[in-house]
């Protein structure tokens, strides 16, 4: 049984449907899976999803169904790691800064039934403190622009 939600998550197909058409990248195969990422980042004011929970949709990045079924069987952030990609999350909000106008506006997310308490204010002020990561994700960004220009 999915555990309670603190807020909806935010869906947003016509990303998704684009990210399916995003080579992956790991190896670089034209189709693409949505990959969502679960694992929280204190950095990046991103919860830890829960059992049977996913994160709003700009958490995700394009792999293969084979790199995504890979990644499943491993610890999320270590097999990104392995794969050159430290800091995924840098990646994919820097793929979903590049989400197309003509997208917009993005479908707004149900009102919560519930709010809970905030973090304390002490707590949510540290997110925006961290050093920046050393990982350029440009790279990989671009890469993925040149296969598609390529293709
Ligand atoms: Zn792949």
């Amino acid at each position: 049984m999915p555990l309670e939600q603190r807020q909806p998550r935010v869906e947003d197909p016509a990303w998704l449907a684009l990210v399916r058409k995003m080579p992956c990248l790991v190896c670089g195969y034209p189709r693409s899976d949505p990959a969502h990422l679960r694992t929280g980042s204190r950095q990046y004011g991103k919860r830890q999803c829960g059992m049977g929970e996913k994160p709003d949709d700009w958490w995700v990045l394009p792999l293969c169904r084979k790199d995504h079924t890979d990644q499943h069987r491993h610890n999320e952030l270590a097999w990104w790691a392995s794969k050159g990609i430290p800091d995924p999350f840098a990646v994919a909000k820097a793929l979903y800064a590049t989400r197309p106008v003509e997208l917009r506006p993005l479908p707004a997310p149900a009102k919560p039934k519930k709010v809970r308490a905030r973090k304390p204010r002490s707590e949510r002020r540290r997110v925006g403190k961290s050093r920046p990561i050393p990982h350029n994700p440009e790279r990989k960004i671009q890469n993925r622009n040149t296969l598609r220009k390529s293709q």
